[in-house]
Order: structure tokens, then sequence, then C-alpha cells
């Protein structure tokens, strides 16, 4: 008797917003407090999946860059710079421990803001953020020993402006290590996702961190560009796109200001005909899925050896229909709601832009809300490597796919890129995982899985994917000058 396969369907289950308290306005947090912006300006966050807006936010102008860049002089040179490692670590694992225990209300604040689904931001965002915290905790009083032959010490004031993808993790990855060695620093999240970082001023004062060692600037490139260009600023560490990356190398040229960027990328995840297929698509959908495909180390090109191509295929477009996309807030959603319209612009064009040159769109049969910023879970086949949509950056849920039939083939492609953050090569055989991984010119290659990230671990690019590391000893090495100890 042949039965009928059954269709099982998820009950919502919505996770609820009551933990978050939103103020009706929130000003600049500058030297320890909250205060109005002398630039008087507001904007206004929105939740991305409803259209609705969430509060006003102030838009810090030159004036209150000013204001911040001195505050964490003073609290550098006055405490913070000669504080003890030991007792430098305390602060840093207090801030770990706080965000732990409010870690259901920044998850939910995180979705609310930038769009993203609960479960991503309850099981990733929050609790590396709280990891990166307790790592460098560690090394607050272990400098010494991480740089043989080096006495490292803390160079200043830094100016870390982030992105909206990852916005609590981001201001992670740059605070921690910028605290554990010594720094001040002020902060400029990014102007569509300022909630979790102004939350994190609650956190930073509940650690009793002293004021002025972190101050936090809400606003848009204006106010990044003003920091950028402060004297009173020795370093700056900037994680966004590759243009307005290039746009601060220019402007820092010849000021003897520190500087790393963490920029755009464009991986291949490379999938050889001996893999574990159903494993690898898994690793696919994870690679470029997650967190709506706005990743910098996404896995947005798929090279797939010939002979497994089309039965991939078949598995993958099966697997997406699968996918729950829609309101982030459920538990069960997979793909939530792009971060702006203005990104959902850029990715709908980059698509047709595919098409028009030749590409074939697979997108995932699901319903979408009626309101907020939606896009299908994509993929596009018949790309070639002169595709724009196999060059640019889309940072959206879409995946571009090439074959190849060789290994060399396979290097060839996944290189022909101007960036170089990250690959993911799928293969039963270690021997040609260390034989890619030795030809590939990303900064993270990914073996039989995709998109690991470990405090512990250091990230970053080749070129226009930037220069410097976050994560692991190598993260701390931006923020430290080090002098050899017998000069
Ligand atoms: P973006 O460059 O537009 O903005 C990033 C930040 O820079 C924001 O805070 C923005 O306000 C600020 N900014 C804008 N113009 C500025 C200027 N002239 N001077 C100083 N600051 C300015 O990037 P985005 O759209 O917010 O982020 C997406 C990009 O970030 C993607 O390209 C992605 O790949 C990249 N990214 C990289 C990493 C990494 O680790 N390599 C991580 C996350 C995101």
């Amino acid at each position: 008797m042949d039965l009928e396969p059954v269709k099982l369907q998820y009950a919502t289950s919505r996770e609820s917003t009551d933990i978050v308290h939103l103020e009706k306005s929130y000003g600049l947090f500058i030297d320890g407090k909250m205060v109005e912006p002398r630039s008087g300006a507001m904007f206004t966050s929105v939740n991305p999946a409803t259209e609705e807006p969430l509060t006003q936010v102030a838009e810090a102008g030159s004036d209150d860059v000013d204001l911040a860049v001195a505050a964490a002089r003073r609290a550098y040179e006055h405490g913070w710079r000669d504080l003890p490692g030991k007792e430098r670590a305390k602060y840093v694992f207090r801030i770990a421990r706080l965000l732990q225990e409010r870690a259901r209300e920044f998850a939910v604040l995180e979705t609310i803001d930038g769009g993203k689904p609960i479960k991503e931001s309850r099981d990733v965002d929050i609790p590396l953020a709280a990891a990166h915290f307790f790592y460098y905790a560690g090394w607050a009083d272990k400098l010494g020993y991480a740089f043989p032959g080096r006495r490292p010490k803390p160079i200043g004031v830094a100016g870390q402006i982030i992105p909206w993808n990852f916005p609590l993790l981001m201001a992670a990855w740059k605070l921690a290590p910028a605290l554990a060695s010594g720094n001040t620093v002020v902060l400029k999240p990014a102007e569509t996702t300022p909630l979790t970082a102004l939350l994190l001023t609650e956190v930073l004062r509940d650690a009793d961190l002293p004021p002025g060692v972190v101050n936090v600037l809400t606003g848009d490139g204006v106010a990044g560009a003003a920091l950028v260009n402060h004297p009173g600023v020795d370093k700056i560490a900037f994680t966004g796109s590759t243009d307005v990356g290039k746009e601060i190398q220019r402007a820092l040229a010849g000021t003897g200001k520190r500087l790393t960027l963490e920029l755009g990328g464009k991986a291949a995840n490379i999938v050889f005909e001996d893999a574990a297929l159903d494993q690898a698509v898994e690793g696919v959908v994870n690679g470029i899925f997650f967190n709506q495909g706005h990743v910098c180390c996404a896995g947005s090109r798929l090279l797939l050896q010939e002979p497994i191509a089309e039965a991939f295929l078949d598995k993958l477009r099966s697997r997406m229909a699968t996918l729950r996309v829609g309101d982030p807030l459920d538990k069960n959603t997979d793909v939530g709601a792009i971060n702006s319209r203005q990104q959902l612009d850029k990715i709908s064009s980059l698509v047709d832009a595919g098409v028009e040159e030749g590409a074939e769109m697979y997108q995932a049969p699901c319903p979408l809300p009626e309101r907020g910023f939606w896009f299908r879970p994509t993929i596009l086949t018949g790309v070639t490597p002169a595709h724009r949509v196999a060059q640019e950056e889309i940072f959206g849920p879409v995946l571009s796919v090439l074959t190849f039939r060789t290994p060399e083939e396979a290097v060839a492609k996944a290189n022909n890129t101007r960036y170089g953050l990250s690959a993911g090569v799928w293969t039963e055989k270690g021997s040609k995982i260390l034989w890619m991984a030795d030809r590939l010119r990303a900064g993270v290659v990914w073996e039989n899985t995709f998109n690991r990230f470990d405090p512990a671990s250091p990230f970053g690019g080749f070129r226009e994917s930037g220069f410097g590391r976050e994560g692991g000893v190598q993260g701390l090495a931006p923020y430290l000058a080090l002098e050899a100890i017998d000069a």
C-alpha cells in the first residue's frame, strides 16, 4: 500500500517582546551619561519586519564627536591606561556576565531592530558577544605573555565603526580587545541598528566601568567620518563596506593613525563530487541564508563539481522549499526580514542584473508577509565568472552557482574575486582539503562546515576584504604598541 507523505507544519511560536522596554528617545552616551546631542538632530529606528517606528535616536554631529573623544582621552590618561591588567579583566568579565544575564532582552531587541530570526540572535549573536568579552577578559592580565620579547602598551583612544548585520556582536568584537588591552573607545553603531549598543550602555554602567572608557555615538556616515578624521583618535577600527573602507584608508593616509579594516566578501563554497552531499546542502543553506545573507563571509558563490551539479541543485531546491521565511520573532523562522528598504532595493537590482545577463533564477516558493522588507531565498544558475552576480557582494539571500571540473579550476574560480574573506570546501578527502586551503586566498577556510565562529580564532581578510585580524591573540595586536624589550 502506498502511503501519502505527511506534510508537517510548525505551529507559530512567537517570542514575546514584553522583556524589552524602549524609551521614546535616546541621547548619546558620553562620559558615562546619556546626554542630548549638541547637533540637536534625531532619527527614527524602524522595525524592518513591520516598517513600524521603534524609537527616536540621536544623530551625532562633529561637536558630539569632540565631546566623546575628549571624554575618552580623559578616561585613558586618568586611570584606565594605568590600571593593572587584572583589574581591567574584572570589568570586561563583568560585562560578559551581565550580557548573559540579560541575554533574552538583548536577543529580542536585536531581532526587532534588525530583522534577524530570534533563533539566530538568541543562539548565535548574543552568546558569541558574551563569549568575546569572556575570552578577552582572560587576556587582560596576560598581555606580557601574548607577544614574547615585546612589551605591550595600549595606544590610546580607539574610534570604532560597525555595520548593521551583527550589531551587538560587532560591538563585542571591537570593544573586548580594546578594553582588555587598556584603550578607551568611541563606538559608532550603524544607523539602522543602534538599539542594542544603547542597551549595552546600561550594562557598562552596571559593570561600574569608569565614565568615558566607552562612549557610544549613534548617527550616520557623517558622525563616522568625523570620528575617523578627529585628531584626538589614535586608532580606527572599521567594519563595513569596501567603498567606505577605501575612503577611510585614503583619509588616514599619512596621519600616523592605526587602522584595521574588515570589509566585504564574495566567498566560494566549493563542493566536490566525493562530498557528503546532504551535509553539504545544509552547509550551503547555512552559508547563504543565515542572517538573510547579510554576512560578510557568506558563501555567496556555490562552486559545484560537474558530475554532481544537477543532483546537488535538486537537493538544494527541495531543501529551500522547506525554509520558513517571515516573522523574525517566531522561533521557527529560518529567514527573517531584510534590514532596510535600501538594502532590499540593492538586492533586487543586482538579482535583476543577473537575470538580464543570462542567469536562471529559482526562488523558494514561500509566502511573504504583506508589510516589511522581504526577499525570497534565491539561487541563480548558469552564472559565469564575468557576471556581476559572481563578482559583486549582494549581501542578501542570493546564491550564485558556478561549476568546475578539476581542483585547479575550482581554485582559479574561487580566487577570481577582488575579495578574500572566507571559503568553504566540502570533500571526504583530508588531503584535498589541505591542498585547497593552501591555495585559496581567503582569511578563513572552513572544511565540511561553514559560518563557524570562535573568539579564540582570528578572523579577517585579504585584498579588498580588508586587513588586520579580530579574534584570538591576533585581535589584540591592533590595540597595542609592541616595543622590543631590550630596546
Ligand atoms: P557601510 O560601509 O555603509 O557602513 C558601515 C558603518 O560605517 C556604519 O556605521 C556607517 O554609518 C559608517 N559610515 C558610512 N559612511 C562612512 C564614512 N564616510 N566614514 C566613516 N564611517 C562611515 O556598510 P554597511 O552597509 O553598514 O555594512 C555592510 C558591509 O559590511 C558589507 O560590505 C559587509 O561585507 C561588511 N561587513 C564586513 C565584516 C567583516 O568582518 N569583514 C563584518 C560585517 C560586515
